[in-house]
């Protein structure tokens, strides 16, 4: 008990001793997360009339930040829509405009520029497309890509995989990401965790015997109904996803945890979707439909109002936005979601030919050979349109053009194709790109 004589000296004492700990607590750090959610839907993520969301937990946290309704992948596969992910340019600039290329130690990634700023960088890929061999490593002074679960082929894409590893579920990758938090010690990091559960087999993550595309593939080449091992398949793949909704919810608690150290900063996007038969699609990259490109895509950030986003957005600004968070410029085509939208927003990007002549096997049994690059193009209305420098495909969310826009959308593409061949060589292409883009009204 303190006497009313030592009363005042006890207040003395207390004030001294709160104002030497306030003075020693240390500002809080910053910390920027990219986490990528390989061949995730929307509507898988959303919820839908005909489902309920997969990702309940993930959904209700995302609920907290900005939830953007009209993001679209930059392609329909890994390897180029992490790219731009990464760059902030489009396939047709960084040069990765399929699967099984490298990404060129001449382009900048968002790591680089963090790194070089003085952030710490660490990254957690969950599959070997994003292995550092084609790459991805660049700027991260932490970089895991090592996996557990085999392979069925020796080799993807014309690349050998290393002991038929191939990728990890989302409890592997968790721990990884956890522990990578515990170990970077900076006051500023950039991380980049990877999830591939959703990609096939589905099922393995839900621990349920899992389903290939060839069990798919079987029924259709030999003439049969597919339609019960599509639901089958859809239920799995569901499966998968709630497996990694549990996993990422655990991811995203404990960067909440750290929030009296931390100032945190979560960007969370799907790389493309996935096709279950819609419009005889199946999988993903080998068409641009609404199901393979319109992805989730949430921010959570006290640098951004929250609430759901009409703004249109595509990988490029994911980049963008990445930068925009750590203070740094970004050139390029992209623009940061923090800032308010350009008028009109747009969102742009590709699909390649194959490197031999692939056809495109659709869930009625029909093969289209894939012939030429395709590109699609969002515009302000929200409407999708898909074409090269020839001819514009009605997609399935178009409504009719006016011969004047679809006049400047076959320019627009046909320039796109020129850059195919001089990727990489950015300093005029990138202008010309840009000037084309806003001749269309894409950006300002
Ligand atoms: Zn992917």
């Amino acid at each position: 008990m303190i006497t009313p004589r030592l009363a005042p000296l006890a207040k003395l004492l207390v004030a001294t001793l709160l104002a030497v700990g306030f003075a020693c607590t240390p500002p809080k750090g910053e910390r920027i997360v990219l986490i990528t959610l390989d061949t995730l839907r929307a509507d898988s993520f959303f919820g839908s009339a005909e489902r309920p969301s997969s990702m309940p937990r993930t959904l209700a946290l995302a609920a907290r930040g900005a939830i953007y309704d009209h993001f679209y992948a930059a392609t329909s596969v890994t390897q180029p829509s992490h790219a731009s992910m990464l760059t902030g340019l489009h396939p047709w600039q960084h040069g990765v405009t399929r699967n099984g290329q490298l990404l060129s130690g001449d382009v900048e990634t968002v790591a680089e520029s963090l790194a070089a700023a003085g952030w710490e960088t660490g990254a957690v890929v969950a599959s070997f497309p994003l292995a550092g061999s084609f790459g991805f490593a660049q700027g991260f002074s932490s970089f895991d890509d090592h996996f557990d679960h085999r392979h069925p082929r020796e080799s993807w894409e014309d690349h050998s995989i290393p002991g038929q590893r191939f990728y990890n579920t989302a409890e592997t990758i968790t721990d990884k990401a956890i522990t990578l938090l515990d170990h970077l010690k900076g006051k500023r990091q950039l991380l980049w965790i990877h999830f591939f559960d959703a990609h096939s087999p589905y099922g393995d993550s839900a621990g349920l015997e899992p389903i290939r595309m060839v069990q798919i593939m079987r029924p259709i080449r030999r003439g049969r109904p597919v339609e019960a091992v599509l639901q089958r398949a859809r239920r799995a793949y569901e499966a998968d996803v709630a497996a990694m909704d549990r996993q990422l919810s655990r991811l995203l608690s404990r960067l909440d945890a750290d929030s009296d150290r931390f100032t945190t900063h979560i960007v969370v996007a799907a790389d493309h979707g996935e096709s279950f038969g819609e419009g005889g699609a199946l999988a993903h990259g080998k068409r641009l439909t609404p199901e393979q490109i319109r992805v989730p895509l949430f921010i959570l950030s006290p640098r951004i109002e929250p609430g759901r986003k009409e703004r249109i957005a595509g990988s490029v600004d994911v980049a963008a936005t990445l930068l925009d968070l750590a203070g740094l410029p970004h050139r390029g085509p992209a623009q940061s979601l923090l800032a308010p939208p350009l008028r009109p927003a747009s969102a742009v990007g590709m699909r390649r030919t194959f490197t031999r002549v692939v056809n495109e096997e659709r869930s009625d049994g029909t093969k289209i050979p894939i012939l030429g690059h395709r590109f699609f193009a969002v515009g302000r209305d929200g409407r999708l349109v898909l074409g090269n420098g020839q001819e514009l495909l009605p997609a399935p969310t178009s409504s009719t053009l006016s011969r004047a826009e679809g006049d400047r959308l076959l320019a627009l593409f046909a320039q796109f194709e020129q850059q195919l061949d001089s990727a990489h060589s950015l300093s005029a292409t990138d202008d010309e790109s840009r000037r084309a883009l806003r001749a269309l009204g894409y950006v300002d």
